[in-house]
């Protein structure tokens, strides 16, 4: 079984929505990035998906933006995720 899981700009829109702020800009979009693939200690299969819209997806082929997605997206699952994914060790 794959859990999927969510990362996105908190801009205070409902968290069950289809739309989000984008990681990387907080534009409101419903387009979504597989960020990682991970096993979780219990034996799950965990899928993390950023939202990212368009131009911010072109924009990962840039370097330093996208070290700064990258830095977002862990703090993210740092801060808001791992305590429910229980991956510590995999993640920090
Ligand atoms: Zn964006």
């Amino acid at each position: 079984m794959t859990t999927r899981y969510y990362i996105f700009y908190d801009s205070g829109l409902p968290n069950v929505g289809w739309f989000q702020a984008c990681i990387g800009c907080d534009q409101v979009t419903s387009k979504l990035s597989l960020y990682k693939k991970t096993t979780l200690k219990t034996g799950e299969e965990a899928e993390i998906y950023s939202y990212l819209c368009i131009s911010c997806k072109n924009n990962l082929q840039d370097v330093v933006f996208l070290k700064n997605y990258e830095n977002a997206c862990n703090e993210y699952i740092k801060d808001r995720l791992s305590q429910t994914l229980r991956l510590h060790e995999t993640f920090v």
